[in-house]
């Protein structure tokens, strides 16, 4: 039932050495899953250019195929292009194209380009076909959109642009995927559309980043982790549950694959990963 769907595995770059020792250590683990491709992310203006060079570079050297995340917020055309032309001769052939956010306070102003529509329109532009180009998908709209229609009808300009495939944001909500696909299918827009999984290891951190990237956590499971205080072991436990019932819901809907948030920890969404059996 998984043979043609897409499964791949997010990182973040490390900052230290001990970080980047751990990463390579669950690397190892995830790979022997044989995913489609690792991505790495890139923090908005560069500032995690070194990081993230060095976490594709040691991906590379490991014969493991790397799908850089590359902002705009913040960057000229010549930095941007320089660094695509780096990629391009290291073999890489896929790229998640974003905008980014403006760090407060970290002064990233000015750049070329406001939106991520313009930078696949210039990858495409420069590097034709070179790319497989994914984008970011809202399902349950991006926050600073005004509406979720017009968020749509900005990611239809997105995917015009030359956007070959789309990675979501993460959700907890089956509907709000399948409905946004539906809206999409229904304008038009063909491309695949990837789930992003977030397993639940950590109640804090997590309501912490879904608060500012405009995801939502049902009710019913925030109260359930709540009630769970600082047991880790019944939190763990019943996010996987949680996430594994929701992957197979997506799947089962139509998913063209999964696209984990690994947070560079391989042991969480290898329990999801095999309770899936894919
Ligand atoms: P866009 O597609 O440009 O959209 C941003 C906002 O602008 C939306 O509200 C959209 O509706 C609006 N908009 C778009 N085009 C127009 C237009 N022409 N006119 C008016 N409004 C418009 N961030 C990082 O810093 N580094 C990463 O590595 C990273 N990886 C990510 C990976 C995934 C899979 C996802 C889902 C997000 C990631 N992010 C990352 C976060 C992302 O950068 C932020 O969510 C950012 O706020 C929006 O980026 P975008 O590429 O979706 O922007």
């Amino acid at each position: 039932m998984n043979e043609d769907k897409t499964f791949s595995f997010e990182l973040f770059p490390p900052k230290t050495e001990k970080g980047f020792e751990n990463l390579r250590r669950n690397v190892l683990v995830l790979n022997e899953r044989r995913p489609a491709f690792f991505s790495c992310t890139y923090g908005a203006g560069g500032s995690t250019r070194d990081n993230t060079f060095a976490t594709v570079d040691w991906l590379r050297s490991q014969g493991i195929d790397t799908a850089p995340h590359l902002t705009c917020i913040g960057n000229s055309i010549a930095e941007t292009l320089g660094i695509l032309e780096r990629y391009k001769g290291q073999g890489i052939h896929r790229i998640v194209a974003l905008r980014g956010d403006r760090p407060s306070g970290t002064g990233i102003g000015g750049g070329d380009l406001s939106y991520a529509s313009e930078l696949v329109a210039l990858i495409r532009e420069h590097f034709g076909d070179h790319f497989h180009i994914e984008v970011a998908a809202y399902p349950e709209m991006h926050p600073q959109a005004p509406n979720f229609l017009a968020d749509l009808d900005n990611f239809r300009i997105k995917v015009e642009a030359g956007a070959d495939s789309a990675i979501t944001q993460y959700f907890y909500n089956v509907d709000a995927y399948e409905h946004f696909v539906e809206q999409c299918r229904q304008r038009g827009i063909g491309i695949p559309i990837v789930p992003g999984i977030m397993p639940i290891t950590n109640y804090s951190s997590l309501a912490r980043f879904s608060d500012a990237c405009g995801a939502e956590i049902p009710r019913w499971i925030r109260k359930r982790l709540e009630a769970y205080g600082d047991d880790s072991a019944s939190i763990r436990a019943f996010g996987a549950d949680v996430v594994t019932a929701l992957c197979e819901k997506l799947l089962a809907a139509g998913a063209p694959g999964l696209h984990f948030y690994t947070m560079n920890q391989a042991a969480p969404t290898l329990e999801i990963w095999d309770r899936l059996g894919i």
